[in-house]
């Protein structure tokens, strides 16, 4: 039984890991759930999951989901700020961390698992692309696993010989029979739009993407392919010997 931290517990990756869990109940334990301001979500969340801990970064909302628990009979204590979700990315309790807050606010907490030497299954992209080699560098020092969960980066990863897998961001590809990685992209809802027409596309349309249902912001990342760009960028730090090979 693995307990588990989701920071970013109500966004598109944080339902995909609680349904993923809801079908594995033997497996995962819910110690604690982590959001910024979305108290509706997390009262929902709370109520049915029943963590040891939730955490909102934003104050109010922690207070306002505070009171609400407490009205209803719920035993789940409620944390606040940054320091509270790096509190339970780094409980001693927890032994696997799901990263899914997004953007750079989830390079504190996803750093926290990291010293802390949890199971990190990172989806914030943007920390690793933030910290580059004072991730990894903390990764090696502190003993965590560092395991993506970015779709393209997952399926790769599961492809490498072990050697790589436990090694990230150090290990020789060539050493180890790996002569080149693809990323692929499916180029997004403005695949076949003429040029002259991006220019008044709006976010909503980005935002529809063909193939995926995600979080507004990697939506846009991706339609704009800036999401290709970070994930080039997480690639080479995950997978190969990043520092001095960027390019
Ligand atoms: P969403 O926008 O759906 O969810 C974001 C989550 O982060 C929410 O729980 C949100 O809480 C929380 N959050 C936002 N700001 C803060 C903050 N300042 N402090 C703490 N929590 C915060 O995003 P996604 O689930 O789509 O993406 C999450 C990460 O995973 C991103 O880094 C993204 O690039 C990556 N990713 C996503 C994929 C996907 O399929 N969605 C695929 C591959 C990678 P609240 O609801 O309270 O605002």
């Amino acid at each position: 039984m693995r307990k588990i931290t989701i920071l970013g517990a109500t966004g598109s990756i944080g339902s995909s890991t609680l349904a993923v869990i809801a079908k594995n109940p033997h497996a995962y334990q819910v110690f604690a759930l982590a959001a910024n301001a979305n108290v509706n979500d997390m009262i929902l969340l709370c109520l049915k999951w029943q963590p040891t801990f939730a955490a909102m970064a934003d104050e109010t909302a922690a207070a306002a989901l505070r009171l609400a628990l407490r009205n209803q009979g719920c035993k789940t204590e409620v944390l606040s700020g940054v320091e509270g979700l790096s509190a339970l990315a780094a409980h001693d309790e927890v032994d696997t961390v799901m990263a899914a807050v997004v953007g750079a606010a989830g390079l504190i907490p996803t750093m926290a698992a990291v010293k802390a030497g949890k199971r990190v299954l990172l989806a914030n992209k943007e920390a690793l692309v933030m910290s580059g080699q004072f991730f990894i560098d903390a990764v090696h020092q502190y003993g965590a696993e560092l395991l993506p969960v970015d779709s393209e980066h997952n399926a790769i990863f599961q492809c490498l010989p072990q050697a790589i897998q436990s090694r990230p961001g150090i290990c020789d590809l060539a050493a180890e029979g790996v002569s080149k990685i693809l990323l692929t992209g499916s180029g997004g809802p403005f695949r076949y739009t003429e040029l002259d027409v991006l220019q008044s596309v709006t976010p909503a349309q980005a935002i529809a993407h063909p193939n995926w249902s995600m979080g507004p912001k990697i939506s846009v990342d991706s339609a704009t392919m800036m999401n290709k760009g970070l994930e080039y960028i997480e690639a080479r730090w995950l997978l190969t010997q990043a520092a001095s090979s960027l390019r």
